[in-house]
């Protein structure tokens, strides 16, 4: 095998599998190596060699069987809120260290089934709060692009581990942006679906009505490889989407009504909401998300003025709503039941007190304080149904959009990935970064950020795409042939993935 196969995609690997160039344990031995070699990017906080390479060689079996799916033998790794039964569970918490799990997430379960082979566990913020990765207990995640800036979050392992060429592919998941703020930042291609269309079964629950999981990788064409596997009705999920099974790869690729080679987004019509390009945002994102844009105009895509007058909003009300679900969801980490338990207490509540005292870091408890708060009796309608209120107008602000444009566009962040340590001093500041990506979270659509170029110190920009809903296969369609005609997505962090 090449010493270069790391820098391989999945589809590039399923073609290479196919043909014989390699197998799936000499790449997975390959990717184990690089893994252990970068350890200091902290991406992995869980590892099983044996595993991988017992389902690398049972991949490689089943290739020779003829009942492949392009899926078959490929090494990807899973974010560490994805339950597991083979590896150590922690959703980046002291409260979860050690914990296993009796059962696979459905997520995790559906990639297994279609032979991808799992080389380990991802770190991620503390309960995926965060957009840095600097909220996990088990230390932060550096950029492969700059290792003295952060990777993103919550999803920053996987985003630092494609970027690094550690892995093709990986999961994420997207509560308020954490798989298209991290893919961003790191100049990977990552996919936050419509709500409901991956199973949250198994994912350790955030903020439920918001919750989603996803793909990190190379490509828009991975990306629909892996999302393919990934979603799909799930009867143990009470909000999964009741839908036939998607072959996202072949929507990618069924091509436009009036569509030509040179034009394939031939009357496609872009909106661009002008509250996301506001004058605050850094000119460095905003050179580069234009620059894309008028590709996406070469490309027969037509660019249209639209509003969403309520993007501002959309802080305040994420930050009720999530922290109000949080503190609901993380109820049940009461030392009886699962995890951490105190050593020593008086009595049970005792014993409940010091338990969620030691177990918790400063975010995660900030969460529970805001989210009891706007809850209680008395500030419940001045907060909470307030935000439930405007949740539904920002949706339905969506809902005019679409009817004058196919795609939303605009920048995911509005900078660059920021130095470790910039912003953990004040997470109001990290709140109001989160303003592109939360409307479409608290709208249910999907949303896909795309490597789209580079800005200071060289850090990749992506451009979002949010799509209406159930609209993956247009996301991916346009990504695609963005990506057909450009090459940010295949550049590679200097130093890192040679
Ligand atoms: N940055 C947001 C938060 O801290 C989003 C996190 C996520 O999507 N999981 O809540």
């Amino acid at each position: 095998m090449s010493g270069d196969a790391h820098r391989l995609g999945v589809a590039e690997i399923d073609r290479a599998l196919a043909r014989g160039e390699f197998s799936s344990a000499e790449l997975t031995q390959h990717l184990l190596t690089r893994v252990a070699a970068h350890e200091q990017l902290g991406a992995f906080l869980a590892v099983d060699a044996d595993a991988a390479l017992a389902a690398a060689r049972d991949a490689d079996a089943r290739r020779a069987r003829g009942d492949a799916t392009p899926l078959t033998g490929v090494p990807i790794a899973h974010k560490d809120i994805f339950v597991t039964r083979g590896l150590p569970t922690t959703a980046g918490s002291k409260m979860l260290a050690g914990y296993r799990s009796p059962f696979d997430a459905t997520v995790v379960a559906r990639l297994a089934a279609a032979g991808a082979v799992t080389l380990g566990k991802l770190n991620c913020d503390e309960f995926a709060m965060g957009s840095a990765n600097e909220n996990s207990a088990y230390g932060p995640v550096r950029n492969p692009w700059d290792p003295a800036r952060v990777p993103g979050g919550s999803s920053g392992g996987s985003a630092a581990a494609v970027a690094a060429r550690l892995l093709p592919a990986a999961t994420g998941t997207d509560t308020g942006g954490s798989i298209r703020q991290p893919a961003s930042f790191c100049g990977v291609t990552g996919i936050k679906p419509t709500y409901g269309v991956c199973s949250r079964y198994g994912m350790i629950a955030f903020a439920s009505s918001l919750d989603q999981a996803g793909p990190l990788a190379r490509s828009a064409e991975d990306c629909a490889l892996l999302l393919s596997a990934m979603s799909g009705f799930d009867e143990r999920d009470s909000t999964s989407a009741q839908r036939p099974p998607q072959d996202y790869h072949a929507q990618m690729l069924a091509p436009r009504d009036g569509a030509t080679p040179a034009k394939p987004l031939a009357g496609l019509r872009i909106g661009l909401p002008r509250e996301f390009f506001p004058a605050a945002l850094a000119a460095d994102v905003a050179t580069a998300v234009r620059a894309a844009l008028a590709e996406f105009e070469k490309l027969g895509a037509t660019l249209v003025d639209v509003s969403l007058p309520r993007t501002e909003l959309s802080i305040p009300v994420y930050y009720i709503i999530a922290p109000a679900e949080a503190s609901s969801n993380l109820s049940r980490f009461d030392g009886v039941r699962y995890g951490h338990r105190a050593a020593r207490y008086d009595d049970l509540l005792d014993m409940y007190k010091k338990t969620r005292a030691e177990g918790f870091g400063p975010e995660v408890k900030r969460r529970i304080m805001i989210g009891t708060y706007v809850l209680s009796h008395g500030y419940y309608d001045a907060y909470y149904l307030q935000a439930q209120k405007l949740r539904r107008m920002i949706a339905d602000d969506f809902r005019q959009c679409f009817a004058q444009c196919d795609v939303i566009a605009g920048p995911v962040a509005p900078t660059v990935a920021w130095k470790l340590g910039e912003g953990s001093d004040d997470p109001v500041k990290a709140y109001l970064a989160d303003i592109f990506t939360l409307p479409a979270s608290l709208a249910g659509l999907p949303g896909m950020s795309v490597p789209a170029g580079f800005g200071a110190g060289g850090m990749p920009v992506g451009l979002q795409l949010i799509g209406n809903h159930f609209a993956e296969g247009t996301l991916l369609h346009a990504a695609h042939a963005f990506q057909q005609a450009t090459d940010f997505h295949t550049r590679e962090p200097q130093g890192v993935a040679a």
